[in-house]
């Protein structure tokens, strides 16, 4: 447990159904915070009850954007332990967005910190039926009031959190994604690699377009080339041809996914033939065409995994699986269920208790 100064809430929240939780929608009693101003540093961390927070019109993150977050969960295990998943690894990934944006960085372990006093403040809060968690939402924001664009000399850290359901409530579905060739997310030396609301804010629009054609979410291409893919929706991409895996590199466009890094690494320890490499659409559409494209998925914090059904891409559709996700797709979301729930162990460490 930390020392970090704690003032709880006077008023409670009614705590909602488990079977009703959507993603993000309900909040929980407490959140962390913690300020910056130049020359005194980080400074105050303290869980308080939730609350807006009230901010000057002219406050520059409403204008620029310097803003990062991250994304994490806790889950109850069956014997009742509240475990975090990879804190110190999404606490480096926070950091690593605060190098991009101009943000001070903070103490990785005071993010770890932040990150547990929360939790702990609201453990009542993490839910309890299969499959539900507890979403943190750590986020950094410039707080310099002044409507010239510079790098902000004062910021707020605050640590919300969220129960959500169960992604699958009816088992794993494939999805159907489209990969754009007029809309980019990134390009190497831009903000890519970062958690950052600019990247969000430039998906709305493909993703809109992509909803629109039917399809559930959109696979980036490279922004120079359009031929390379880069990921999918708020996702990375991983595809089986033949005997290989394969996944984009970490070349500054692409998110480095706590959930990527943790596939990857037991897609190693079972032996498999994994490669981080460019693969083009060009190759992925031929694959599906000759027969050997056996799997491709999605992987992130909210789905683990998420299996593809159908690509799409400049009116050629190729189906993957047909409608059935592929063996090595489940074997990785169960692996990964397992040791967050704390039903199988957990050879890396990945887990720790709060
Ligand atoms: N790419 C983007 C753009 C994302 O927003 C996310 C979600 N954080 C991911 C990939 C997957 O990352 P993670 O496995 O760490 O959730």
């Amino acid at each position: 447990m930390t020392d970090i100064p704690f003032t709880p809430t006077r008023s409670p929240r009614p705590k909602p159904d488990d079977a009703s939780l959507a993603f993000g929608k309900v909040l929980t009693d407490h959140m962390f915070m913690m300020n910056y101003e130049e020359g005194r540093g980080w400074h105050d961390p303290r869980v308080v009850p939730y609350a807006p927070l009230s901010m000057d019109p002219a406050t520059s993150v409403l204008h620029y954007g310097q803003a990062v977050f991250d994304g994490l969960k806790a889950f109850r295990g069956e014997d009742g332990q509240i475990r975090l998943f990879r804190a110190e690894r999404h606490a480096q990934r926070l950091n690593k967005s605060c190098r991009a944006l101009c943000i001070p960085e903070m103490d990785p372990g005071l993010i770890r910190e932040s990150f547990e006093a929360v939790v702990a403040a609201d453990h009542d809060w993490v839910p309890r039926a299969p499959g539900t968690s507890l979403y943190i939402r750590p986020t950094v924001v410039a707080t310099d009031v002044m409507l010239g664009v510079h790098p902000s000399h004062s910021y707020i850290y605050f640590v919300i959190c969220s129960p959500v359901g169960a992604y699958y409530r009816e088992g794993v579905k494939p999805i159907r994604i489209l990969a754009s060739d007029n809309h980019v997310r990134a390009v190497q030396g831009g903000l890519g690699e970062a958690k950052t609301a600019a990247n969000y804010a430039a998906s709305l629009s493909a993703q809109k377009e992509a909803a629109e054609a039917g399809y559930t979410q959109v696979l980036w291409l490279d922004g120079v080339e359009r031929k390379y893919i880069d990921e999918v929706g708020t996702m990375n991409i991983m595809m089986q041809i033949g005997d290989e895996v394969i996944t984009p590199p970490l070349a500054g466009t692409i998110l480095d996914g706590v959930t990527r890094n943790s596939a990857l690494a037991l897609m190693r320890d079972w032996g498999l033939r994994v490669s981080e490499r460019k693969i083009s659409i060009d190759e992925v559409m031929q694959a599906g065409r000759d027969g050997t494209l056996r799997e491709v998925w999605g992987t992130g914090t909210a789905a683990v995994v998420s299996p593809v059904g159908e690509l799409g891409y400049k009116g050629d559709v190729i189906r993957i699986g047909n409608g059935h996700t592929g063996l090595l797709t489940q074997r990785l979301y169960d692996a990964i269920m397992g040791i967050q729930y704390g039903r199988a162990p957990d050879p890396h460490g990945w887990m720790s208790v709060v």
